[in-house]
């Protein structure tokens, strides 16, 4: 059995025990207490915390050492799914229902309710509100209900669901069950909307930091973006990420520019089948796919912890979408990335869409919204302080973790250099957008200049001497200074404004702020390096981390879960570190409770053990020789040096991922040595490249194709099933089993 209720009233003491024996961890978060203590003394409750923060332990904790059944409400399939893998994989009987439930499991779900086997049900709203299910319900002890993403029911916010509204008919049915409400939203109106329309009563309301100060804030501005985007990718070989757009097509086009380059990236988004979608879904949960290309509709049921860096292409829409999409970065607490990509055009056409919109009132709401959120981008002053002043907190100091802190704008007179695009857009007869108005200051001779006859007026060429990107920067920030303002109606025209006018006339000046667009603001400062390296990781502990992780790899697919449900990245890093080998010192591990000890405890241990106990990486070579072509060991190797440093990383078992990060080269470059080395004979542990399995499929390809097919062909031919890499070594395996090489 695998609870055993402790007394009739639970008391924190025992909510601690649960923490401990089932989830691993030591001590509940400051807020976890208070809320669980709340729930405990039978009150409604709303909590409301940014993503990451740990809000499911509030209510699975109460609903484990409470009597009855835990009933959590919650929009999405995807994310009840990994709940209540996770619930079980900790020992935590579990249960979900929702359209993909089949009748059959339906029932005996229905069973373990009854006799009181479950202790958490997950429900989607449909299905709850559906025929019977309530009259179902009340035939149970339920101990709560628990509403998942509780914003959802708040029609000024971004995820309305009106199915939300009819969680009122909970109140009637179950006037003694209390609700939690949760939700990582934590807007003025839509608190006030969860209180009214699940009619709590006198609930506590839990507030907590939306402070995310593990997430690294950078703006960048839009140009070159898939460049940018593929260099930042390949610097993070082993580290996975979403990429947002705004369009389908997007999606695919840049998933696939991406795939080019040998980055295992998949796209995701509503147009696809509910089939296709849920395989990229699985293969980014278990680490299959590193990078996810998709629209906003992927990840609000996204439960992996280990998102290193998220990516929007486009502008995002408002201030909540953009910090519940971020948030999904980093949610074990360790660094993270968020990048946005800001360029005016997404102003632009967000616009039109937004006021295409029927209401007036929701489209004015909503141009009120992307305008702040615009703000944000264009911000000379630290994000997070805006970010947090937007959720009505406030931050003392300045964060140090963006890209402004990190690289803060220089201040200058701009005066001379704002009266030349005054002047210029005066000139112009306030007809031009930004573009072309700095078309015009730098003097370029293109069709829409020629055409409009800006060459010939007074200020053309008068900026030749700064970039784009420089002169994009001044005319925002004129324009957040009021100096202009865009006549959206017009083309998106530029007009002066009065205060501009009073700049023309030199009886204002302007401040101006310079950024440096350079990569330092994404590179470690010195203070945040030198907390790193009092934490650093050893070089033993690192390669013991890769160890654990491809283990946790190996149990996850056979077993058919995300890795990180089996441990998190957090819980394998201290692991590598301690390097724990008896019962007491695995439990000690903070994740590793008594469940998951007992599932996979003796296998870390063990490959813990393993790694101890294996200095001379020869050993393993020698081991390797049955399976693998052997190279007579007289024969004289011939690499550069290049090559050599790479070969010798990946003799000591390191993967191509950790190779290029050691290195600082893409993991393409890294491959390309492997590939070499491998065909100039040199030994590689091949298995981790390429199965048997898949060299027997690539060769039954080519045997069909006949003859030396193009590789381009024989990636056609399997569907572009195989990376470039994947074959190319397929075709050296192959010359080097018949001798042709060697
Ligand atoms: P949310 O639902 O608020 O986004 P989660 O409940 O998924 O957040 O928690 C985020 C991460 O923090 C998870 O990996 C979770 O196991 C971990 N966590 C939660 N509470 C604690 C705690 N008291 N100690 C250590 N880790 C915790
Ligand atoms: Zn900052």
């Amino acid at each position: 059995m695998l609870f055993a209720p402790e007394a009739l009233t639970p008391t924190l003491a025992s909510a601690r025990r649960v923490l401990k024996q089932y989830y691993g961890y030591d001590q509940f978060r400051p807020m976890q207490e208070d809320i669980i203590q709340s729930i405990l003394d039978g009150r409604d409750t709303v909590v409301l915390m940014p993503t990451g923060g740990g809000k499911s332990v509030c209510f699975q904790v109460p609903a484990i050492v409470q009597e009855g059944l835990c009933v959590v409400v919650s929009p999405l399939i995807a994310l009840m799914k990994d709940q209540v893998e996770a619930l079980r994989a900790n020992g935590v009987a579990a249960a979900y229902i929702n359209s993909s439930v089949g009748q059959s499991e339906q029932n005996s779900i229905a069973g373990d309710s009854l006799n009181g086997h479950l202790k958490l049900l997950y429900v989607s709203p449909e299905k709850l509100l559906s025929q019977g299910f309530l009259q179902f319900l009340q035939r149970l002890r339920v101990s709560m209900f628990a509403i998942d993403e509780a914003h959802c029911i708040s029609s000024w916010g971004h995820d309305f669901r009106p199915e939300y509204t009819q969680l009122r008919l909970l109140r009637d049915q179950f006037p003694q069950v209390p609700i939690i409400a949760l939700t990582a939203t934590a807007d003025r109106l839509t608190q006030r909307d969860i209180q009214t329309h699940l009619r709590l009563h006198e609930p506590r309301v839990f507030l907590s930091s939306f402070d995310r100060p593990n997430l690294n804030l950078i703006v960048r501005p839009g140009q070159d973006r898939v460049t940018s985007i593929i260099d930042f990718v390949e610097r993070r070989p082993a580290e996975p990420g979403i990429v947002y757009c705004l369009s389908r097509k997007q999606c695919e086009t840049l998933a696939q520019k991406l795939k080019a380059k040998g980055i295992r990236a998949g796209h995701y988004h509503a147009g696809m089948t509910p089939l296709q979608r849920g395989n990229v879904q699985e293969a980014f949960l278990q680490d299959d796919l590193q990078v996810i290309v998709a629209t906003i509709a992927f990840g609000m049921g996204i439960d992996k912890s280990n998102v290193r860096w998220v990516i929007h292409y486009n502008l995002p829409k408002n201030i909540e979408g953009y910090y519940q999409e971020i948030g999904r970065a980093g949610r074990d607490g360790a660094p993270a990335t968020a990048v946005l990509y800001y360029s005016f055009a997404d102003v632009a056409s967000l616009r039109e869409m937004i006021t295409k919109d029927v209401d007036p009132r929701l489209a004015q709401l909503s141009v009120t919204k992307l305008e702040r959120m615009q703000q944000f981008a264009e911000a000379a002053t630290c994000r997070r302080k805006i970010l947090l002043n937007y959720f009505s907190e406030t931050l003392a100091e300045d964060c140090g973790n963006c890209d402004i802190c990190r690289n803060p704008p220089t201040t200058f007179d701009g005066t001379l250099l704002a009266q030349k695009a005054l002047s210029a857009v005066v000139r112009t007869r306030e007809r031009v957008s930004i573009t072309l108005l700095i078309d015009v200051l730098r003097g370029m001779r293109n069709q829409a200049v020629l055409s409009g006859g800006y060459d010939q007026i007074k200020t053309y060429g008068a900026g030749g001497d700064l970039s784009y990107l420089d002169w994009y920067s001044y005319i925002h920030q004129m324009l957040n200074d009021g100096l202009l303002y865009i006549a959206y109606e017009e083309g998106y025209a530029l007009k002066i404004t009065d205060r501009g006018q009073q700049v023309l006339k030199g009886q204002l000046t302007v401040p101006m702020k310079k950024f440096q667009i350079t990569e330092k603001a994404e590179k470690v400062t010195r203070a945040s390096k030198k907390a790193a390296a009092a934490s650093a990781p050893s070089d033993s502990a690192t390669a013991l981390f890769e160890r654990l992780r491809v283990l946790r790899k190996r149990i996850a697919d056979e077993q058919n879960v995300p890795p990180y449900v089996i441990f998190t990245d957090t819980t394998l890093q201290e692991m590598a570190a301690e390097k724990p080998v008896t019962r007491v010192g695995m439990l000690a591990i903070s994740g590793v409770g008594m469940k998951k000890f007992e599932t996979y405890g003796e296998a870390f241990i063990k490959e813990i053990l393993a790694h101890g106990g294996r200095p001379n990486p020869d050993d393993a070579e020698e081991a390797d020789q049955d399976e693998l072509p052997v190279v007579p060991s007289s024969r004289k190797r011939e690499a550069g040096d290049t090559h050599e440093a790479t070969w010798q990383l990946h003799r000591q078992g390191l993967t191509v991922e950790n190779i290029a990060q050691r290195r600082s080269l893409s993991v393409s470059t890294i491959r390309a040595h492997i590939e070499t080395l491998f065909a100039k004979g040199f030994q590689i542990r091949l298995e981790e490249f390429l199965t048997m399995d898949e060299y027997a499929e690539i060769q039954t390809a080519r045997g069909k194709l006949g003859g030396e097919p193009l590789l381009r062909d024989l990636y056609d031919h399997l569907r572009e099933k195989y990376d470039y890499f994947k074959l190319r070594l397929a075709i050296t395996y192959e010359k080097r089993l018949r001798g042709q090489l060697a």
